[in-house]
């Protein structure tokens, strides 16, 4: 290599025709190695030259193009003529209060917004892709940002291309290219060259940052990183986090629309009818409907929705699971199936090899973990490695590319646990890995893939002498080798051992001609001997178990589809108590079935075995015809069109590609079971959420406008004046509203049914509420007014007390919204949520400042109130409440209007 040679695209701007270069030629103009990579001190310098391998994200608006935004609403516009009309009237104090709930609207929708988009913006930052690279000849998993042009690039079927690449070295390469040129049909790669005038569609030698890798295997340099990157001069911009609506939101915007139509309509009405029928002066009309408008509107609506949505989706990413489409938060909360994959979701996906089976004896393998301390045992007797035991360790560690290395004590595994479980067997068997790759230098592999389930390797040893090594299912390999009469014994020791939960890889091995350099398919039909059969332990992860059992009571089936052997799949399947034990459909049965056979199955089965991508695809349509709402789980690139189908499509965070990750809707950090049912639980919290503001903010905002309504329509005295109607707006808008977004799910989410996706926001049971409530309000503060009034009350007074009694009113029905259902009347109920006795400390401040201080005296023509009238304000205030917890205990007793709820 031609140390210090200059990257020419790099010195003087004009980019080599990479694509048409021998491989051999990019290497050399990039300064890189093939087999070792950059190393460390150079990938710094030329990080600092080319910066990061990303793109730049979207520009977001600036700060006062949002607050611009916030401006552009027909309640604001209404208000803004308002303040103009009263200005010009002289109406000074009101001008202000007008001016001042636009301000406050403003600024409260602007940070609203503001924490909705950071929620959202954490979470992007949590699917940061990574990259294999060689760097100093170590393999390194490193974060695809810090990729630099002559990194030496590994990838796989299912990972996204993170910088533009000419490939190097790789098989079977195939490549989905939609991103780049719209076709969507796989490209097959190669290392040759193409003309230097091809056009990219057409450069065969090339991957594109962005597009997928469908099939096989790369080695590739990279040669353009971040905006040097096709996708980043054709100027696509990274796929963000879409904005912040579903149909839901959609759903409630377009009510809150109508609602504020029928309102303004209805303010008109009001206004003639006060002017015309009772006698009261325009001016003070038309400021009277402004402010009543103005409090009616639930214009906070959307905004406060899209944060409860923010803020739980950010909850339950702290609980690992990353949402990347918000509708599926909706989704999630009514789903009725989940189709999990078995291993590493529903088990630990930590393997040992608990049993060998060879031709001529069965063994029991003691250790735990990927530590190779242990032996192998016969009727409890430790015995010595024999010829065939040898045999099959070294075919499971040369046909294997896991690496176990002893790290302060600790055996760390590098790679497949299932590989690096056999790593460990054979090091039990004595044998060391360094020692046998160097005798038997690996010349050429079929990677693993869960389409064929078996991995071969072709090995030549330096005596003459070549052997093709595989391990896998033991049906796939079974049918590979020759010698019928032992092929059913052999079975029937893969079914003992299945049964018993265990997985089963078989090992076979055949003989070649030296010449043989290359491995196919087609060397895979036949002819193979078998060498030994290993049975390993994946226990279920104990909180797999506990959230089965929280699906099931919360009505959701839970169906197990695994690549794995039936009666492992069965026996897993019993331990973690998915389905009735009996019946396992496979890969197999489900292709003998046509759909109408399947959609009749489905219902019963909940085991699937031997199952690849395509029957998953077939499963969760066969489901959905049955009106399910199915949440499937998948990590290979075949995965997507199961995951896309699905109602919440779940893409495993570790262990899945990015092809999975794509196309899913959550992504789970932790790849763990547990981790789907939380977040299930989480989706139900967060429509409650949304359903307890809606039900606090339409009937507060009711009562607030039909206190005043009503005095116009039954001619009495106004209890309150234009602005003091703002003021009450103001002053629980700002405070109380945002409180419900931070409830924690209820205690009987998890027992209830699913909710029936579709089903309208706005019960009967809502209008009802909407209604009581209205009317409490209203009535409890007119009636107290003009019992005060009466009594010998100043107007002032008896104003005072009947915005202060909508306030405090206000105030004790958010504590009563907090439990849609159940009472608040417990500890938890009544302090479970800290942001509600926060929202109603500062409410209930500025309200004392209102009644008591001197400023706001003036300005608001109030007057301060003795305790004894603070103590009927109060008794006032607590009636809508009151009257809730009562409603909520009759419909209990009746059962009316009340959720289905499992037994505990
Ligand atoms: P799940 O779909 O639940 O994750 P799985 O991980 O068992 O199931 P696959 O990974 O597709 O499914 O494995 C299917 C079968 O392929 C396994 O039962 C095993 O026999 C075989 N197998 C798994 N890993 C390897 C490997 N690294 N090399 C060879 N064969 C393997």
């Amino acid at each position: 290599m031609t140390q210090g040679t200059t990257h020419p695209a790099v010195s003087d701007g004009a980019t080599p025709c990479w694509h048409a270069l021998p491989a051999d030629v990019v290497l050399l103009r990039l300064d890189t190695h093939a087999a070792l990579g950059l190393s460390q001190p150079d990938v710094t310098r030329r990080l600092a030259r080319h910066g990061p391998n990303r793109l730049p994200a979207a520009e977001r608006d600036r700060w006062w193009t949002r607050l611009g935004r916030q401006l552009h609403n027909v309640l604001i516009y209404i208000m803004l003529a308002a303040a103009g009309i009263t200005a010009t009237l002289g109406q000074w104090v009101d001008t202000a209060v007008l001016l001042l709930v636009v301000l406050v609207n403003t600024i409260i929708g602007f940070i609203q917004e503001q924490k909705a988009e950071q929620a959202l913006e954490a979470i992007r930052n949590l699917l940061s892709p990574h990259a294999a690279a060689l760097r100093d000849g170590e393999r390194l998993d490193i974060l695809a940002d810090n990729i630099v042009p002559g990194d030496i690039v590994l990838l796989a079927s299912g990972d996204k291309v993170p910088a533009d690449l000419r490939m190097i070295g790789g098989k079977g390469v195939r490549v989905n290219e939609a991103l780049l040129t719209g076709e969507s049909t796989v490209v097959d790669k190669s290392v040759e060259p193409v003309p230097a005038d091809a056009a990219i569609a057409d450069r065969r030698s090339m991957l594109y940052a962005g597009t997928l890798v469908a099939a096989g295997q790369v080695v590739g340099v990279a040669v353009a990183t971040g905006q040097q990157t096709e996708l980043g001069r054709i100027g696509t911009l990274l796929e963000q986090v879409r904005s912040v609506t579903t149909p839901l939101l959609r759903q409630i915007e377009g009510f809150g629309r109508w609602l504020a139509l029928i309102i303004v309509l209805m303010s008109a009405a009001t206004f003639a009818i006060g002017v015309m029928w009772r006698g009261h002066p325009p001016s003070e009309m038309f400021m009277m409907v402004v402010a009543l408008a103005a409090s009616a509107i639930p214009e906070g609506l959307p905004a406060i929705m899209a944060i409860t949505l923010a803020l739980g989706v950010r909850r339950m990413a702290a609980r690992h699971a990353i949402v990347r489409h918000l509708p599926a938060v909706e989704a999630l909360g009514s789903v009725t199936v989940i189709c999990s994959d078995k291993t590493g979701t529903l088990t630990r996906n930590e393997m040992t090899v608990q049993r060998l089976v060879t031709p001529d004896a069965i063994y029991a393998v003691s250790g735990i973990g990927y530590a190779p301390d242990g032996g192998l045992h016969r009727d409890g007797q430790p015995v010595p490695p024999d010829n065939a035991i040898r045999e099959a360790a070294r075919a499971a560690l040369l046909c294997n590319d896991a690496q176990l290395h002893l790290k302060d004590d600790t055996w760390d595994m590098q790679g497949d646990p299932t590989e690096g479980a056999l790593l460990a067997l054979a090091m039990k068997s004595g044998l060391d890995p360094a020692l046998e790759h160097a005798e038997w230098p690996r010349v050429d592999v079929i990677p693993f893939e869960s389409d064929h389930r078996f991995m071969a390797t072709l090995n030549h040893d330096h005596s003459g002498q070549a052997r093709i090594l595989v391990k896998g299912a033991p049906e796939r390999i079974l049918e590979m080798c020759a010698d019928g009469s032992g092929l059913e014994r052999w079975r029937q020791a893969a079914s003992e051992c299945a049964a018993l939960g265990l997985r089963v890889l078989a090992l076979a091995e055949r003989i070649v001609p030296v010449q043989q350099r290359e491995l196919s398919f087609a060397d895979m039909q036949g002819g193979f001997r078998m060498l030994a059969l290993a049975g390993m332990l994946d226990p279920p992860r104990e909180e797999a178990i506990a959230a089965v059992a929280h699906c099931q009571s919360a009505g959701i089936r839970v169906k197990m589809i695994t690549g794995d052997h039936p009666d492992t799949a069965r026996a897993v399947a019993a331990q973690l108590r998915i389905g009735n034990g009996e019946r396992a459909l496979t890969g197999a049965d489900i292709e003998a079935l046509d759909d109408a056979a399947l959609e009749r199955l489905v219902p019963e089965v909940d085991v699937y075995a031997r199952a690849s991508p395509e029957h998953k695809l077939r499963l969760v349509r066969a489901l959905q015809k049955h009106g399910e709402i199915v949440a499937m789980t998948g990590d290979g690139v075949n995965d997507a069109p199961a995951l896309k189908r699905a109602d919440v499509g779940v893409a495993m965070g570790n262990k899945g590609t990015e092809a999975a990750k794509e196309a899913a809707d959550v992504v789970l950090a932790d790849d763990n079971f547990a981790t789907i049912a939380n977040a299930v639980r989480a989706g139900r919290g967060i429509y409650d959420n949304i359903q307890k503001f809606v039900i606090f903010m339409l009937p507060t905002n009711g009562g607030e406008g039909l206190v005043v309504v009503a005095a116009i329509l039954f001619e009495l005295l106004l209890p309150m004046t234009a602005a003091q109607v703002l003021w009450i707006n103001l002053v629980t808008s700002a405070t109380l509203g945002l409180a419900l977004a931070f409830e924690p799910p209820e205690g009987d989410v998890m027992r209830r049914p699913p909710r029936p996706p579709g089903q309208p926001l706005l019960s009967w049971f809502f209008l009802w509420r909407l209604i009581m409530v209205s009317v409490l309000m209203a009535g409890g503060a007119l009636g107290l007014f003009l019992w005060e009034i009466e009594r010998g009350a100043t107007l002032e007074t008896a104003r005072t007390m009947a915005v202060s009694a909508i306030v405090s009113a206000e105030m004790f029905y958010l504590i009563a919204s907090r439990h849609l259902h159940q009472s608040v009347l417990t500890f938890e109920g009544l302090f479970g949520n800290r942001q509600v006795w926060i929202a109603i400390a500062a409410c209930g401040l500025l309200q004392l400042a209102y009644v008591h201080t001197e400023p706001m005296q003036r300005f608001f023509q109030t007057a301060a109130l003795s305790p004894d009238e603070w103590v009927r304000v109060l008794a006032v205030g607590l009636l809508p409440a009151l009257c809730v917890e009562l409603e909520k205990i009759a419909r209990r007793v009746t059962g009316i209007g009340q959720p289905a709820v499992m037994p505990a």
